[in-house]
């Protein structure tokens, strides 16, 4: 039999004998899909019916504010990779914005995040997991599939999360937490604000997360390399102010455990601006940087890449 080199083990996915990392299919998701299109119908009339100022800051603010504090700082930084400590209550309220995103519940978020981390740092990575399709093949697959592995490894969610009755309610209704929000909305603003705030700001939100995560995984600036993984992560200079630090791909993968994702000279990082606010304010402490915890193995310096 040709040898197979092991897989490894991340925190939460646990490789047992049967586990391949490749064996699997693209499966289509059709509620995936429908929560997409009827979220990008709708914002699609909101623009050409609704063309007003207010419901364009609705759209501005809120995409800002559950991109930054809620995905990118709440689900991402805190909730998956635990770069900093705050109160219970911060994290649940920066867990529901990220939820607003509207990708997933907290489960799914970390699922999705680490599953695809997991399968990074094999030898050999599935095409899905790897982004290594084409722009319009990713984007059907991102968008509307996931991929399904024939023997998955055992995926074990630490008990503060899976076993809290907060978390555990956010995700079973985590597409129905758009409710409050659209309510509130429509007493504001009527179908406008809706249109703009809800359906427009959803469907903007997956795909650019999408086309992040798509160039982010191809090609691109690194400032380090990461040597005996299947696949490297890119920073995608000047989209700091637009991705709240999530285009710093390339440090990411270099320093998973960081807070900070802007780590070099100029680079924009509005998530970790935010996190220093915390801070200031007494509501976070213990954050973790680059150095605060030994270099993972294989990296590697190449050059610094700025703005
Ligand atoms: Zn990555
Ligand atoms: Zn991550």
């Amino acid at each position: 039999m040709p040898q197979v080199p092991a897989l490894i083990a991340t925190e939460r996915v646990i490789p047992g004998p049967q586990t391949s990392a490749m064996a699997g299919y693209v499966q289509f998701l059709p509620l995936k899909a429908l929560w997409l299109g009827v979220h990008g119908i709708l914002g699609a009339i909101g623009v050409l019916w609704f063309m007003q100022l207010d419901a364009i800051l609705v759209f501005v603010v809120l995409t800002a504010v559950t991109i930054c504090c809620g995905h990118s700082v709440g689900m991402h930084r805190l909730l998956i990779h635990r770069s900093f400590r705050t109160f219970r209550g911060v994290e649940y309220v920066l867990v529901w914005l990220g939820t607003l995103v509207g990708m997933a519940g907290p489960m799914g978020m970390i699922q999705a995040h680490d599953m695809r981390d997991w399968h990074q740092r094999q030898t050999e990575c599935p095409a899905h997991a790897a982004h290594a399709a084409g722009f319009w093949k990713d984007a059907y697959w991102q968008l509307c599939c996931a991929f399904r592995l024939d023997h998955p490894p055992t995926f074990m969610i630490e008990a503060r999360v899976s076993e809290d009755q907060v978390f555990r309610f956010i995700e079973r209704t985590w597409m129905l937490q758009q409710l409050p929000l659209a309510i509130g909305l429509f007493m504001l603003g009527g179908w406008a604000f809706v249109l703009w705030g809800v359906s427009l700001r959803i469907f903007v939100s997956l795909v650019g997360h999408w086309m992040v995560g798509h160039f982010a995984h191809r090609s691109g600036a690194q400032g380090w390399y990461v040597s005996g993984v299947a696949v490297q992560g890119y920073n995608l200079p000047r989209l700091g102010w637009v991705t709240f630090g999530e285009n710093w791909h390339g440090n990411h993968h270099a320093f998973p455990h960081s807070a900070r994702l802007g780590v070099e000279p100029g680079q924009a990082d509005p998530g970790f601006w935010f996190i220093k606010g915390l801070v200031a304010s007494g509501l976070a402490w213990d954050i973790a940087l680059p150095d605060t915890q030994p270099p993972r193995d294989g990296l590697v310096r190449k050059a610094a890449t700025s703005s």
